[in-house]
């Protein structure tokens, strides 16, 4: 499914189960713009199907034809997952029942929401789940259209040449980018000699990324070439 985002990975990718269109696409279009990589599902059956795809959330709703969100969360708990759940209801009773005691699901907001509150909550999933389960915790997300970036769900603060220079890095991953591109694409100048100001900018984002720099984990640097961001699944 395009989402508009040129990368495949590292993105979080969230399973919506939802039927209403109503619901799902302004609620796929915010989660998109905070980089999230979505997929959504209007029925339970194809909800089901889609979660054994390892999404790293899952928002469903209770009320889906041909199998109940209840159902889908009981299934996907079966068969051992523990992807965070946030369950989307109308039917505010039934919530003890679906949250933890049965069903497994991990939070719940009732419609109708605010597209803030549920996005708060998606966040706070993706935390809790990256500090227990140690699985995923490095990734960084990048709305190039928005021109925002996450890593580790917490939003970076970055400059414009800052966030060219993570965007480039990013899309490029696993690859050297070498210090004449990385000087031709963000500052759009050609290369004669210095290049210290791109090495200043290296430095900042590393340390806003947390990075070491006698020994970085993030972004290497290639020496007499340029600099590369390694790929984060793999660190
Ligand atoms: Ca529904």
């Amino acid at each position: 499914m395009p989402t508009g985002l040129p990368y495949d990975r590292p993105m979080t990718r969230v399973l919506l189960a939802e039927d209403d269109p109503a619901i799902s696409e302004p609620l796929a279009r915010a989660l998109r713009r905070e980089g999230y990589e979505v997929d959504i599902r209007a029925d339970g059956l194809a909800a089901l199907e889609a979660a054994s795809e390892s999404p790293d959330l899952v928002v469903l709703d209770l009320g889906l034809p041909y199998l109940d969100g209840l159902e889908v969360c009981r299934r996907i708990r079966s068969e051992g997952s523990s992807v965070p759940v946030l369950i989307l209801t109308a039917r505010a009773d039934e919530v003890d029942t679906v949250v933890g005691l049965d069903a497994g699901a991990d939070d719940y907001v009732t419609k109708p929401f605010r597209l803030a509150e549920l996005l708060a909550r998606v966040r706070a999933l993706m935390r809790r789940n990256a500090v227990e389960g140690g699985t995923t915790p490095d990734l960084v997300r990048i709305d190039p259209e928005g021109r925002r970036a996450w890593f580790r769900e917490e939003e970076l603060q970055l400059t414009a040449k800052e966030f060219d220079l993570l965007r480039v890095l990013v899309r490029e991953q696993g690859k050297v980018v070498s210090r004449e591109q990385l000087m031709r694409e963000i500052w759009e100048t050609a290369w004669f000699g210095s290049t210290k100001t791109l090495d200043m900018h290296i430095s900042v984002l590393r340390r806003k990324l947390g990075d070491d720099a006698a020994q970085p984990r993030y972004i290497s640097t290639v020496r007499g070439v340029g600099f590369r961001f390694e790929r984060l699944d793999a660190v």
